[in-house]
């Protein structure tokens, strides 16, 4: 089932027009956002507002089907960052463009999500030069 348009206008808003994992804003971004099934189809999500990210090209790309790793500190199988569930700042920080982990939730996220290439740093390091981002 495609997501409507009505929805994707309810997941953009609820986020504050922002990736929800990034958190780069729509109107800096070259692709529009999407939704992402936070537990993707293939693991048994559903297309409900519970279960729906707003997420940028490259996050939802990244993150494809998965929903956990295994943290490089702890060896921990850990979920990934889950938008409804968990707070962002509870789990990351930003310190010039580069998004830092607090927890190992944001560990692996970081690394699925590859959230810090270089040129996705340098982009937030600029926006947030001016005052965009996060
Ligand atoms: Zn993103």
């Amino acid at each position: 089932m495609t997501i409507s348009g009505a929805i994707r206008e309810t997941l953009s808003e609820r986020a504050g027009q922002r990736c929800e994992y990034c958190l780069l804003s729509e109107a800096a971004s070259i692709k529009r956002h999407e939704p992402d099934h936070i537990i993707p189809k293939k693991h048994g999500g559903e297309d409900e507002l519970d279960n729906l990210a707003w997420s940028c090209f490259q996050c939802n790309r990244y993150k494809g089907s998965e929903v956990a790793a295994f943290d490089t500190e702890t060896g921990e199988l850990t979920q990934l960052f889950n938008p409804r569930r968990h707070q962002w700042k509870a789990h990351f920080s930003v310190d010039s463009g580069q998004i830092v982990p607090k927890s190992r939730i944001g560990r692996v996220t970081i690394l699925i999500l590859q959230l810090n290439r270089p040129g996705r740093i340098a982009v937030r390091a600029k926006l947030a030069a001016s005052g965009n981002y996060p």
